[in-house]
């Protein structure tokens, strides 16, 4: 329950939408996982989960354990694969509420084949392949070999359901460097495979991949961004995937005031009236994730029209122009992000352009004091 005018609706309807897309594309053997690390990249892990999951998807990927124990905690059955790093203290909690770990050390293999063998509980897995990410995996088909014969030898309880690698440029002009990345994987799988070692979930592909390169897809897609309505880059954006954004950023009104040529608005007086003006303020700043740097940039929607964030964007408010709005009152509706109100839209695409980022961060940040409202 929050008492705030400020809110980000989530149209559960919409990450449907976008993940029967992938659902509808893939070969009925691949399977999807539905990305909702980040608190479901800011939409709401568990609201996420659920919606994906009715769109095709029969995975999970979080990355970190507690994300994870959050899903089961909220009743969230779908296997889930823990996509980061898990320190060994921690992976019992893995074992006991039958999570996914990814694996690519043999400190943390021992103490999970140990885990599992005292609780007598399998302990599935997948092992991460560096072909590129310079992040976390193991770099040589050697290694990989080496740790699978391990699993095997510590515990039979350690299942190795999957081998996977991630891209580091699938949504950049050039697919050299992906298709490079793919080989890298692909030869690692042969050599398995001539060793007579088969793993049930081969996957590399994140939603640009996914979209991009359908013949990547082997055993199973691993969809982010995109199940929440946004495109990894404008190279990704392709006739078969019109997906929807599923979030808006909304406040309402909370005071007006009129000012005169010289006056100005906010911190830093960055704003300075060149005639008489109607201020209105919004109860949202940076601290909910309103970046700072729209300030004087950013638009908003008010009575379907556009208008221009006046001043420093602060902590918690922030103020708008609408001298053009000839019958604005407080209590109105403002669209941050989004869209709705008449023709009028305002992309995250947009609002992370003007914040020198990505649209991944520009949904991210937005805080944990807003409360999200699902439709
Ligand atoms: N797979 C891994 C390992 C990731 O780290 C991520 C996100 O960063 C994804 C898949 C999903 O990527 P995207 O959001 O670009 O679809």
């Amino acid at each position: 329950m929050s008492c705030r005018d400020t809110w980000a609706e989530v149209s559960l309807d919409a990450i449907t939408h976008n993940v029967s897309l992938f659902r509808r594309q893939a070969a009925a053997a691949c399977r999807i996982m539905a990305v909702v690390k980040a608190d479901g990249y800011g939409h709401g892990a568990v609201q996420a989960a659920i919606a994906a999951k009715a769109g095709g998807a029969d995975y999970l990927g979080v990355a970190l354990l507690d994300e994870a124990l959050r899903l089961r905690e909220a009743g969230i059955k779908l296997p889930i694969l823990v996509l980061g790093y898990t320190p060994p203290s921690a992976v019992d909690l893995a074992v006991r509420h039958d999570i996914t770990l990814t694996v690519f050390s043999e400190e943390v293999l021992r103490e999970l084949a140990a885990r599992a063998e005292l609780r007598r509980k399998p302990a599935r897995i997948h092992l991460k392949m560096d072909t590129g990410m310079s992040r976390i995996g193991l770099t040589s088909t050697e290694d990989v070999i080496k740790i699978v014969r391990q699993a095997a030898v510590y515990s039979p309880y350690v299942v190795v359901e999957g081998l996977f690698t991630h891209f580091a440029d699938a949504d950049g002009p050039d697919p050299g460097f992906t298709e490079r990345q793919y080989r890298q994987f692909i030869s690692c799988i042969q050599a398995l495979e001539s060793r007579g070692v088969s793993i049930p979930l081969k996957h590399c592909c994140n939603s640009a991949a996914a979209m991009r390169f359908p013949y990547m897809h082997l055993d199973m897609i691993r969809v982010g961004i995109a199940m929440y309505g946004l495109y990894p880059s404008d190279h990704t954006r392709l006739p078969n995937y019109p997906l929807r954004e599923a979030m808006q950023l909304k406040t309402k009104i909370a005071a007006l005031r009129q000012i005169g040529e010289g006056d100005t608005v906010s911190y830093g007086r960055t704003f300075r009236a060149d005639g008489d003006r109607v201020i209105a303020t919004v109860p949202i700043g940076y601290a909910d994730g309103l970046s700072r740097s729209l300030s004087n940039r950013g638009s908003a929607i008010v009575r379907n029209r556009r208008v221009t964030i006046a001043g420093r964007v602060c902590m918690d408010q922030t103020m708008l122009d609408v001298t053009a709005l000839p019958d604005v009152s407080v209590g109105d509706t403002v669209i941050l992000i989004g869209g709705e109100q008449g023709k009028e839209s305002i992309p995250v695409d947009e609002v992370a352009a003007l914040m020198n980022t990505v649209n991944y961060e520009t949904v991210c940040l937005i805080g944990q004091r807003v409360p999200r409202v699902y439709r």
